[in-house]
C-alpha cells in the first residue's frame, strides 16, 4: 500500500534529507460513509524531503493511488470556479503563445475535458488523456476525444505514431501527483512538435513556506516544485523551461512553459529572477525548513492550548471545512479529539465522517442547532468567506478560531 523511495524524484540523487517531520495522516480525502465506520483507517507518513543536489522538495513515501483515489470520482466541471479558471487559462495560453486555429493540443490528465473544450472553442484540434475510464468515455461521448490511459512514454509513442506531434501539451496538477516524472517528461519530449510548447501548472514551494500552507503537503502531492530544480530536470530531458509565471491558485502556483531544447522562443527574465529569489530566500537550505518547522509547531501549540482550555471549561468545540487540507491541520495540530463535529457546506460531505478520527460532518445548520461555543476554521485560507457567511452565528455569541497563519479569534466584537 505504501513504499518508501530513497532517491530524488527529479534528479535521482540519493542525497535526500528529511526537512519537515509531519504527523502521519490517513488518506486525507477519505471521508467515509456510516457503513464503513467499523473500519480502522491506516496512517501513512507525509514527511517532506529536500534533495541536496537539485533542491527539489518532495514526499518519498508513496501511497498506492488505488488506496488514495479508490472509487472517488471527481470531475472538473462539478466545480464552477474551475470552469471559469480554465477559460481564462485557455485565453492566456493562446495569447501568450500566439497559437493559431488549427493547432493541435493535448491535455494530460484531461479529466472531463473542461480545458480542452475551451481550446476547441478557439479553433484548436484537441485530444485528452486521462486514466479514469468512465470520465474519459463520457468526455469522448460529449465531443472531446479522450484516451483512457496513464500518460507515459509508451502511450506518447503510440499517440505520436497514430496522430503525429502536438503544438501544445498541457498538464495541470498531474505534475505534482506523479511518482515517475522522468518518464512523463520523456513522453512530452516525444510528442511535442518543433516549436511546440508544454504548459504545466504546479503549486509553488516558496509560497507554501512563506504562506504557512503546509496543509498542502499530503500523500497525493508527491512533489512541491520550485524553479531551479525544474529547470535542471527539464534540461536533462531535452526540454527548455523558457518562461514561468506566478499565479495565485492554491495559495501560490507556477505556470511553467517549456519547449524542446534549442527551440525558437527566447528565455523570459522571470526564470532567472525567480531562481535568484529562491536562493535569496534560502529555499534550498536546511535552516529554512528548521525555522519553518518551528513556526508550524508554535502555531499548533497555541491552538491546542486554547482548545484544551476551552474544553476544560466545558465549552463545545467544532471544526469548519471537511477537506483534504483540513485533515492535515487536524492531525498536524493533534486537535481531532477536541471537535464534536465538523461543518461543511458541500452536501456530498455531509453525513460522512472524517478520515481516521471519524468526526461527524454536518451542515452549517448545526451552528444554530448545536450552538458550538468555538468553531475552528480548518480550511483557514477561506476564513474570510466563512466568517462573512455566518455572521449570525457570531452575533449569537459564537466564536470562530482561525489557526493560521497565526492564531486569531473572531467574535461579534471583532466584526465592528
Ligand atoms: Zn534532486
Amino acid at each position: 500500500m505504501v513504499y518508501h523511495r530513497t532517491t530524488c524524484r527529479l534528479c535521482g540523487s540519493g542525497k535526500v534529507d528529511r526537512v519537515l517531520k509531519m504527523a502521519d495522516c490517513p488518506p486525507v480525502d477519505a471521508y467515509i460513509p456510516r457503513s464503513r465506520l467499523g473500519e480502522r483507517q491506516e496512517l501513512f507518513p507525509i514527511d517532506l524531503y529536500l534533495c541536496r543536489d537539485c533542491g527539489h522538495g518532495q514526499l518519498l513515501d508513496v501511497v498506492s493511488p488505488k488506496l488514495l483515489f479508490g472509487s472517488y470520482i471527481y470531475t472538473t466541471s462539478s466545480s464552477p470556479g474551475l470552469v471559469e479558471y480554465f477559460r481564462r487559462y485557455a485565453d492566456d495560453v493562446m495569447e501568450r503563445l500566439q497559437l493559431k486555429p488549427g493547432a493541435w493540443a493535448l491535455d494530460i490528465g484531461s479529466n472531463d475535458g473542461t480545458l480542452l473544450r475551451h481550446f476547441k472553442a478557439r479553433g484548436l484540434t484537441v485530444l485528452g488523456v486521462d486514466p479514469a475510464e468512465s470520465i474519459a468515455r463520457a468526455a469522448t461521448a460529449a465531443g472531446t476525444e479522450t484516451l483512457a490511459d496513464f500518460f507515459n512514454s509508451g502511450v506518447a509513442a503510440r499517440i505520436r505514431q497514430q496522430r503525429g506531434t502536438f503544438d501544445l501539451v498541457t498538464a495541470n496538477n498531474v505534475f505534482a501527483h506523479s511518482d515517475d516524472l522522468g518518464d512523463m517528461a520523456k513522453g512530452v519530449q516525444m510528442i511535442l512538435a518543433p516549436g511546440g510548447v508544454f504548459v504545466f501548472e504546479v503549486s509553488y514551494l516558496l509560497d507554501m513556506i512563506k504562506g504557512m500552507i503546509f496543509d498542502f503537503i499530503y500523500h497525493e502531492h508527491l512533489s512541491h516544485h520550485s524553479v531551479k530544480p525544474l529547470q535542471t530536470f527539464m534540461a536533462r530531458h531535452g526540454l527548455h523551461l523558457f518562461d514561468v509565471q506566478k499565479t495565485p491558485s492554491k495559495g501560490g502556483s507556477l505556470r511553467c512553459f517549456a519547449q524542446l531544447a534549442g527551440g525558437p522562443r527566447p528565455e523570459a527574465s522571470t526564470v532567472a529572477e525567480l531562481i535568484r529569489e529562491e536562493a535569496r530566500f534560502g529555499l534550498y537550505d536546511l535552516a529554512t525548513y528548521q525555522a519553518y518547522s518551528k513556526r508550524i509547531e508554535e502555531a499548533g501549540d497555541a491552538l491546542r492550548r486554547l482548545m484544551e482550555q476551552r474544553v476544560a471549561e466545558g465549552k463545545k468545540v467544532a471544526g469548519y471545512g471537511a477537506s483534504a487540507t483540513g485533515t492535515v491541520v487536524t492531525y498536524q495540530f493533534g486537535i481531532g479529539p477536541f471537535m464534536k463535529f465538523i461543518i461543511d457546506d458541500n452536501p456530498d460531505r455531509q453525513e460522512r465522517f472524517s478520515p481516521g478520527h471519524h468526526i461527524p460532518i454536518v451542515s452549517s445548520k448545526s451552528l444554530d442547532d448545536e450552538r458550538p461555543d468555538d468553531v475552528v476554521i480548518l480550511v483557514w485560507r477561506f476564513a474570510d468567506m466563512i466568517v462573512a457567511r455566518n455572521r449570525a452565528y457570531l452575533e449569537r455569541g459564537g466564536r470562530f478560531i482561525v489557526p493560521l497563519p497565526t492564531l486569531k479569534i473572531i467574535d461579534a466584537a471583532s466584526l465592528k
